[in-house]
């Protein structure tokens, strides 16, 4: 039995094969994000991730400022500006092509003047497998990082408040591993949160199953702007690029619940048919595409002793708006703050985790729950109050001149972070490896 920290002995008796100080489920942006943060403060992180690479299916393509300053300040900015595409627009709102493919409203980055807000458009376009990718190089250049890939996750035991907690893994056979901390970010379905017994309340919407796909065709073309809401009753979708040069744009869409599992795919010509601009017959390079489930849930509690949630794991929301991997990636700067104020400032441990579960938890009820629903019906819902709703906001985009400021100083708002470090934090932190 090979146990490499000699301060802890394991909770049970089992052939412990390493010790962690952190370790994290999930290899997703959100779990890489969190261990990059750890491991720049030295304090020694080690992922465990299912499969055997990064995940590629077609999912989150939008960092907003908020997010982009978290990214800054461990060094990363640089790397998905330079991967990246800038978003200097903003926000235009059409009709679908087969209603005639009117602009409706925009919201409009150029009428911002210079200077008055941090960062001047409205975010950068990255798929969030690239995203990944470049946390991945980073972390890879920390000493204090390591990462097992086909490691699954399978269980967790806690013991009392000064064991260590032992996880439970398959991988080639059946492994320990024992950590003080066990972070939970794998995703939605998050086995974690599952060996925890924490309900995941809310609902999972039962209209429309979300499809996305990335494909290759010249919508600029036809005037389209990086980000574009298709607002209507059936043929709503999102198109918007998820990079720069000839990176494929983002088409997401729904698709009736009357339609089986098996044909959600096969509805994609059709569906180009009524979205798409341009000449007939259609040209373009479908990439990739994958059928989800929306959800609007989130976790009863993001920490059980010394098992904490982050990320989709902790809660999920429709992809309309591109708030949930915004708030996850909120939650691992969260969460990073407060395990580096645990081990580097000895500050005490129970009082701020709970209260990273309880801010952290109130940010997605209070912000992004309600603002995932109202994106997600204001591009397809023919309720009433929505309706008069939608009007009302499409006529300020249309008429108050001042209106993209608001929206950019609300994108920009780079909040107070309730959790932020001490000044000097990342001083002294020995260079990385
Ligand atoms: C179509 C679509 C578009 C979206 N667009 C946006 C957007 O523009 N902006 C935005 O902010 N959000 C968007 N989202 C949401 C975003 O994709 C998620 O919020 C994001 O993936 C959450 O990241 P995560 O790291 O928490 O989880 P994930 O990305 O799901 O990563 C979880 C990781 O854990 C691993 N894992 C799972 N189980 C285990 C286990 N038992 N053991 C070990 N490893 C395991 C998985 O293999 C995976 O690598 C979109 C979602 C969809 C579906």
């Amino acid at each position: 039995m090979v146990h490499l920290n000699p301060n802890t002995t394991p909770a049970a008796d089992v052939p412990v094969i390493e010790h962690a100080k952190v370790i994290i489920v999930g290899a997703g942006p959100v779990g890489l994000f969190l261990a990059l943060k750890l491991a720049k403060a030295s304090i020694q992180v080690m992922v465990l991730e299912a499969e055997n690479a990064v995940l590629q299916s077609p999912r989150a393509t939008t960092y907003m400022p908020i997010v982009l300053n978290e990214l800054e300040k461990v060094g990363l900015y640089e790397d998905v500006e330079r991967a990246g595409f800038k978003n200097k627009e903003g926000v235009t709102y059409r009709t679908s092509n087969a209603k005639g493919g009117n602009v409706l409203a925009r919201l409009e980055m150029s009428q911002i003047p210079k200077g008055a807000v941090k960062y001047d458009f409205a975010g950068i376009h990255l798929g969030q497998h690239s995203l990944a990718e470049i946390l991945l190089t980073h972390c890879q250049r920390e000493k204090n990082f390591s990462i097992k890939w086909g490691h699954r996750f399978v269980g967790v035991k806690q013991g009392g408040p000064q064991d260590p907690v032992t996880v439970n893994c398959l991988a080639i056979g059946e492994k320990f591993f024992t950590c003080d901390y066990l972070v939970g970010a794998d995703g939605a379905g998050s086995s974690v949160r599952r060996s925890q017994c924490i309900a995941f309340e809310g609902f999972t919407w039962q209209d429309f199953r979300f499809v996305a796909s990335n494909v290759k065709y010249p919508f600029e073309e036809y005037g389209f702007t990086t980000a574009n809401m298709i607002v209507d009753e059936e043929d709503w979708a999102v198109i918007a690029r998820t990079g720069p040069g000839d990176a494929p744009w983002r088409v997401a869409f729904g698709v009736r619940m009357t339609v089986p599992e098996s044909e959600i795919l096969t509805q994609i010509p059709e569906k180009y048919e009524r979205l798409f601009p341009g000449p007939r017959p259609l040209k373009y390079e479908l990439v990739s595409a994958n059928p989800y489930w929306a959800h609007q849930r989130v976790a009863a509690t993001l920490r059980v002793g010394k098992v904490i949630l982050c990320g989709d794991a902790g809660h999920s929301n429709n992809p309309i708006g591109g708030l949930g991997l915004t708030t996850g990636l909120m939650d691992a700067a969260a969460l990073g703050n407060c395990l580096i104020r645990i081990y580097t400032h000895g500050e005490e441990a129970d009082g701020l985790l709970d209260r990273y579960s309880r801010v952290r938890r109130n940010a997605w009820m209070e912000f992004t729950n309600p603002g995932s629903i109202d994106f997600k019906l204001r591009i397809h819902s023919t309720h009433p109050e929505v309706e008069a709703s939608r009007k009302e906001f499409f006529d300020s985009l249309n008429s108050d001149p001042d209106i993209s400021m608001k929206v950019a100083t609300m994108m920009n708002n780079v909040v107070e972070d309730e959790f932020a470090l001490p000044e000097d934090s990342f001083k002294d932190i020995p260079a990385t490896a």
